[in-house]
C-alpha cells in the first residue's frame, strides 16, 4: 500500500527522522503484509506463532502450514524444526540458495481426517535465477501434546 496524501502529510509533521527511528526500532517486518497472503500484518498473522507468548500455538493445520511457509520466507529455521514432528524432523535445515525469492502461497484445501490428523494441499511459488518455481504439496499434520505438527507431504504435479 502506498501512503495516501493525508498520511504523507502526517509523516511530514512527525518528521522523517522520527519515522525512520520508529522503523528502525520495530522489527523491519512488523509493519508489512504477512508472506502467507492472509492480508493481516505479519505481526498479527504468522508472526505471532513465530515468537512471543503464542509461539508454536497455531490452532489448526492450515494456520500451522501458513506459518511454516512464512517461516521459510523469513528464514525462521528454528520455528520450522520446532513444528516438525520428531518422527520425520531433519537434523538441521540448509539456508536457501542466495537470491531465492518467495512469491506467494495458495492454500488449495484443508481436510480434517480425524480429530488429530489433517491434510493441507498448497502451492508455494518462488523465483530463483530468473526462473519461476512452483511447489505443489499435500502435507500431513498430526495433533499431539496439545498442538499441531507437520509430519510430511506428497509432492504433486
Ligand atoms: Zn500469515
Amino acid at each position: 500500500m502506498t501512503p495516501s496524501g493525508p498520511q504523507r502529510a502526517m509523516r511530514t509533521q512527525i518528521g522523517i527522522s522520527n519515522a525512520e527511528q520508529r522503523e528502525h526500532n520495530m522489527k523491519s517486518s512488523a509493519d508489512s503484509a504477512c508472506p502467507c497472503g492472509q492480508g493481516a500484518s505479519y505481526e498479527h498473522c504468522c508472526g505471532r506463532w513465530h515468537q512471543g507468548p503464542q509461539r508454536l500455538a497455531a490452532p489448526d493445520a492450515e494456520t500451522l502450514m501458513r506459518s511454516r511457509y512464512s517461516a521459510f520466507v523469513k528464514e525462521e529455521w528454528e520455528y520450522l524444526l520446532d513444528t516438525w514432528h520428531a518422527s520425520t524432523r531433519p537434523e538441521r535445515l540448509e539456508p536457501h540458495p542466495s537470491g531465492l525469492q518467495w512469491l506467494g502461497l495458495q492454500v488449495r484445501r484443508q481436510r480434517l481426517l480425524a480429530a488429530d490428523r489433517a491434510e493441507v494441499e498448497f502451492v508455494a511459488r518462488s523465483r530463483w535465477q530468473g526462473r519461476g518455481r512452483r511447489h505443489h504439496e499435500s502435507s500431513r499434520f498430526v495433533y499431539e501434546e496439545g498442538r499441531w505438527w507437520y509430519v510430511d507431504g506428497d509432492i504433486l504435479p
